[in-house]
């Protein structure tokens, strides 16, 4: 199954791409894993990418999608998280799969604004137990001070927001048929049994 998991910033795209990867025994590519990823090292491409990244801005296609045909391939299929994200990354990415295998299809995790200010506005990360969902100041479980994303400031969340519908939005009809729209306003499990159905056609 080679499949991509679209979605505002918030929709749960990470969460659902690693059960899904999890569940159909799928390589996992997010590509908002991998630029922070490369920010935190401080490699060529973090130093590159960070004010973008951070401002909730787009990186430029050509950056990301050479990223991408870098990772992606396995036996078992895949599943893209967060990529492709403009039409001019859906159409290169087509045109580097035709070469051995096309994109099976693609799911919306179609969630609002309000939904995603709510979820994202508590998102904070804890340095030993890893994501948490807490108002801030210490962790809940372990004691210790809590981050947040850079970009999860709420100003920052509304630009990521509207960013990601005035560039995906003619993404959604270029799949056509392809696309498959699960309603991502719901609770996690909720939105994985769907998801699980969804991709099951796939399978
Ligand atoms: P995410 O974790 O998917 O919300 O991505 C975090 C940030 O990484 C985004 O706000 C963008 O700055 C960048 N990013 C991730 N994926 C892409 C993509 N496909 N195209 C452009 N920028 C991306």
């Amino acid at each position: 199954m080679r499949i991509s998991l679209l979605g505002p910033p918030g929709a749960g795209k990470g969460t659902q791409a690693a059960r899904a990867a999890a569940r159909f025994g799928l390589a996992h590519l997010s590509t908002g894993a991998i630029f922070r990823e490369e920010i935190a090292k401080g490699t060529v491409l973090g130093r590159e990418i960070e004010e973008t990244v951070k401002a909730g801005l787009l990186v430029a296609d050509g950056t990301v999608d050479r990223v991408v045909f870098s990772r992606i391939g396995g036996e078992g299929g895949f599943i893209l998280d967060g990529y492709p994200r403009t039409l001019a990354q859906a159409r290169s990415l087509d045109s580097f799969l035709d070469r051995s295998l096309p994109l099976d299809g693609a799911v919306f995790l179609d969630v609002s604004e309000e939904e995603v200010l709510k979820r994202l506005c508590g998102r904070y990360d804890c340095p030993s137990c890893g994501p948490v969902r807490a108002p801030g100041g210490a962790c809940p479980v372990c004691g210790n001070a809590l981050d947040r994303r850079p970009d999860d400031e709420p100003t920052v969340i509304r630009r990521r927001f509207q960013e990601y519908h005035r560039a995906t939005g003619p993404l959604l009809s270029y799949f056509g048929d392809r696309l498959c729209t699960v309603d991502g306003n719901m609770g996690v499990e909720e939105v994985w049994s769907k998801l699980e159905e969804a991709l099951k056609t796939w399978a």
